[in-house]
């Protein structure tokens, strides 16, 4: 099994700097919990080449580290531009073209059909991370876009357009988008990221298609647009997983507004029960220093304190000069937080109207009779994982130990705040199950004589219904 480390779980991107076998087994060892698969980048042998990786390392050493195929969605580009970049100078006037080119001062090719359809007049068009800045003058309908510079800089190829005013008409699985999701449904991947989400359908379009290949792989709406924000409780309630994509986010919107934005989405996710991921320049400035800054220290430590599931990683590690140490880093700070001033057990409201009210209230008694007790671990067995989603949310103190027979839940799990997953097939009565599932930990030295830990069930075991049951037990 992977060393425990923290409660809070670590994503990290991988890419060239932490693709290889020793590397990556190194970073597991370090804490990583999630590795992250950006299709944004690289060909599908490439992601190839590293799913069999993590899957090897997993078998190898009986780890669980999950997977996340992260899928572009409608990200907007412009084309290639000419050697050294174009030159744009404020108040310039230049032509952003649906026509393909070598761009220039002159003309820039957008990746985007109909962008001068749904431009309008006075519209502000963002590019390279919010770092350039044009707006529009005129469109004619069909292809061109006069626009003027308004903060210049030099432009190079293939980087973003973010286009915070106007209602983009791309579809939020483009093409690319669906070949890739074919891909990592053959693979298996636990996770899937879709980027750009504006609304619930999004989301429900990508999990029919996955029902459909008779796959489990859950989704995670990653929210970066003003219209996620207004859409935010419908968004929520129908994904499996958010993700602050705090990059793409704090461009289309006031970046002032990030910070409670994402204090926000922390809060409603944990009282929906689903995952939380902040995500974008935690440790950035570590991509080609070997210590971060003391902002970005407190950046990851706030968000730990905020509640969220995992931080996650993305030029740090899959770029960066120094990948395994930012994994320490970052550990190091979770840890730091969660051994000396950590916001255990925050108030959660059951929903009295909810189909799994029953189960919830045992949850929910489990964590409190855990605070109560004092208890080292809460101990539960699951077949669908719905009982690991709902004690994480409730963010003990006590670990919570998920035993299941399904090997591929407990990648999934691996992104949840607190839980360690456990293989375990042998369920047979309830009293030697539980005196089985305990021994295991004993074995483990998770827990040692004289602990006490809180173990949930659904009995009869052998129907394999809903969480039921709780009991006290002391280690002997
Ligand atoms: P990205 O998403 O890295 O795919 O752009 C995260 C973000 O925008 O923060
Ligand atoms: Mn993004």
């Amino acid at each position: 099994m992977k060393p425990f480390h923290s409660r809070t779980k670590i994503v990290a991107t991988l890419g060239p700097a932490s693709a290889k076998p020793d590397v990556l087994y190194s970073m597991f060892n370090a804490g990583l919990d999630v590795c992250r698969l950006n299709f944004s980048h690289g060909s599908q042998a490439d992601h190839q080449e590293v799913l069999d990786t993590i899957r090897n390392i997993n078998q190898k050493y009986n780890y669980n580290v999950g997977i996340l195929a992260d899928l572009q969605g409608p990200k907007i580009r412009i084309g290639i531009v000419k050697d050294g970049g174009i030159n744009l100078v404020n108040g310039a006037r230049t032509i952003i073209t649906t026509q393909e080119c070598i761009g220039n001062e002159e003309r820039i090719y957008i990746t985007y059909d109909t962008f001068p359809k749904d431009v309008k007049a006075g519209e502000i068009i963002l590019l390279d991370d919010g770092k350039l800045q044009m707006r529009v003058i005129e469109t004619n309908l069909k292809d061109e876009v006069v626009c003027e510079i308004v903060h210049g800089g030099i432009l190079t190829s293939r980087k973003g357009v973010n286009l915070p005013n106007t209602k983009v008409s791309i579809p939020s699985l483009t093409v690319e988008d669906r070949k890739n999701l074919e891909f990592v449904l053959e693979n298996d991947v636990e996770w899937i990221g879709l980027s750009f989400v504006r609304n619930a359908e999004d989301i429900t379009e990508l999990k029919d298609i996955i029902k459909q290949r008779g796959k489990t792989a859950r989704v995670i709406a990653k929210i970066e647009k003003p219209e996620a924000i207004a859409n935010i409780d419908e968004i929520i309630a129908v994904s499996d997983g958010i993700m602050v994509a705090r990059g793409d986010l704090g461009v289309e919107m006031p970046m002032e507004e990030v910070p409670l934005l994402q204090k926000m989405i922390v809060q409603k996710c944990r009282a929906a029960s689903k995952p939380v991921i902040i995500a974008t320049q935690m440790l950035e400035s570590m991509i080609t220093t070997p210590r971060p800054t003391r902002a970005e220290v407190n950046d990851v430590a706030n968000s730990v304190l905020d509640g969220a599931d995992a931080v996650m990683l993305s030029g740090e590690t899959s770029v960066g000069e120094f990948p395994l140490i930012v994994i320490e880093t970052m550990q190091k700070i979770i840890q730091n937080i969660e051994t000396n001033n950590y916001p255990f057990h925050p108030e959660k409201f059951l929903k009295s109207k909810s189909e799994s009210f029953l189960s919830d209230a045992i949850c929910d008694t489990a964590c409190f009779l855990s605070k109560q007790t004092n208890a080292v671990g809460i101990v539960s067995m699951t077949v669908s994982g719905y009982t690991a989603f709902e004690i994480s949310s409730h963010r003990p103190k006590a670990l919570t130990y998920i035993f299941t027979s399904n090997k591929s839940l407990l990648n999934t799990l691996s992104l949840l705040w607190g839980v360690q997953g456990f293989y375990y097939d042998k369920f047979e009565s309830t009293d030697e199950t539980i005196q089985d599932v305990n021994n295991l930990l004993k074995e483990h030295k998770m827990v040692k004589k004289g602990d006490v830990i809180i173990n949930t069930a659904a009995i009869p075991m052998e129907q394999k219904g809903k969480t039921n049951m709780l009991k006290i037990t002391v280690i002997d």
